[in-house]
């Protein structure tokens, strides 16, 4: 679920930081290595970046987006840890059930996780709903049940890295923060034509700069417009592979466009293969026709949510079966593989099904190992791929 639309690059990086707008450079840059001018500022001529940007916004952007109304500091920061990673489009609706059953963060701390793992299961990414939850529960503890208004105490909080930090800052008290998410990264890349991959921390620290500078160009009552308009330039103007550059209201100071490097910019991440994995899953029918789930373990992939009881071998999965069920394993037929990206590596998933089992005697359901019937099946949190798998049936 990769983020076209708002394109972040994933949960940003904490960086305590709580420094004022850099000044501004008098001179003008040309592409260069970032390391041989990293706190470079933006030049003089190019200083209406910011006002271009809100003209584009007041009859381009966003403004209807559910978060927005009412803009409150909860609303904003379950957006935007839901726009980590995935598209507007997509978080839409997982925001409008969130918020119809958590509306309040006191109610999503007094929520259970399997209640929230639940309301997240699909949106992928699940450490950021487990960090959503504690760190709700840490704002009931600390901070009388309210997100704290500053970047530090933010930033002490599970899954708020800077950038999310300064999102909900600006958004919902109009603070005068900076974000850099992928959007932002490749637009002030380009602008400023800002070469080396954005993962380099040198390359970070100078879009820092210049994201920090064009703020002094914000007028006090427009933060939080100026701080959507980021993000929708990136996503529907500045985009990653299509940008409109023949339309575009900041192309008279841009250096991507004047030096022909806007498709070369943001460089892109050195090459690298994802690993392969592979893996079997056990999918179990009884007489009845529910379905054998599996809680995860906490940590690790899909963490805490339900799935199919899955090993890395054959003969692990043998053993697991032996222990647990009745039945015949050499039976079991195989289905059509799962092929799942993680951000670390790609998994083969192959699962095997097998009707008309029972639990061996003395085996019963526990809180991680129980029998499920479809019905049920919604109101569980399960993975996205094995949610497809089961309706498939
Ligand atoms: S001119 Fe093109 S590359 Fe430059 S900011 Fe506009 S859309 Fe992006």
């Amino acid at each position: 679920m990769a983020g076209a639309s708002r394109g972040r690059t994933g949960p940003d990086t904490a960086v305590p930081s709580d420094r004022p707008p850099a000044q501004t450079a008098r001179r003008r840059r040309s592409v260069a290595p970032a390391a041989a001018e990293p706190c470079a500022g933006i030049a003089p001529s190019t200083r209406d970046f910011a006002a271009r940007l809100l003209a584009w916004f007041d009859r381009h952007g966003r403004h209807d987006l559910p978060w927005q109304h009412p803009r409150t500091p909860y609303r904003v920061w379950l957006s935007e840890v839901m726009l980590q990673q995935t598209q507007v489009a997509t978080v839409i609706p997982y925001f409008q059930r969130f918020v119809a059953r958590f509306p309040t963060l006191p109610d999503l701390a007094a929520g259970s996780t399997d209640e929230v793992m639940a309301h997240w299961a699909g949106l992928g990414y699940y450490a950021r709903a487990r960090n959503l939850h504690a760190a709700a529960r840490r704002c009931v503890a600390l901070h009388g049940g309210e997100l704290p208004r500053g970047l530090d105490p933010l930033l002490s909080l599970p899954g708020i890295g800077r950038s999310t930090a300064g999102a909900i800052l600006a958004q919902a008290w109009g603070e005068p923060f900076p974000i850099l998410d992928g959007n932002v990264k490749r637009v002030l890349a380009r602008w400023h034509g800002i070469d080396g991959w954005p993962g380099v921390p040198a390359v970070e620290k100078r879009l820092w700069t210049v994201a920090e500078a064009h703020l002094a160009e914000v007028p006090a009552a427009r933060m939080a417009d100026y701080t959507q308009a980021q993000m929708d330039f990136g996503a529907t103007q500045c985009t990653r592979s299509a940008p409109a550059c023949l339309t575009c209201p900041l192309g008279a100071g841009c250096i991507a466009l004047r030096e022909g490097l806007v498709d070369a910019l943001p460089t892109p991440r050195p090459g690298k293969r994802l690993p392969e994995r592979e893996a079997l899953a056990l999918l179990l029918e009884n007489a009845r026709g529910e379905l054998l789930l599996q809680r995860r373990p906490p940590v690790g992939i899909w963490a805490s949510l339900w799935t199919l009881p899955q090993a890395d071998s054959d003969a692990q999965l043998r053993e697991w079966f032996a222990g647990e069920v009745d039945g015949d394993y050499d039976a079991a037929e195989a289905m059509p593989p799962i092929v799942h990206a993680f951000s670390h590596y790609r998994l083969h998933l192959q699962p095997l099904r097998l009707r008309m089992v029972a639990p061996r005697p003395g085996v019963g359901d526990n809180a991680d190992l129980r029998w499920v019937g479809r019905a049920e099946l919604a109101s569980l949190g399960l993975p996205a791929p094995i949610r497809r798998l089961l309706d498939s049936l």
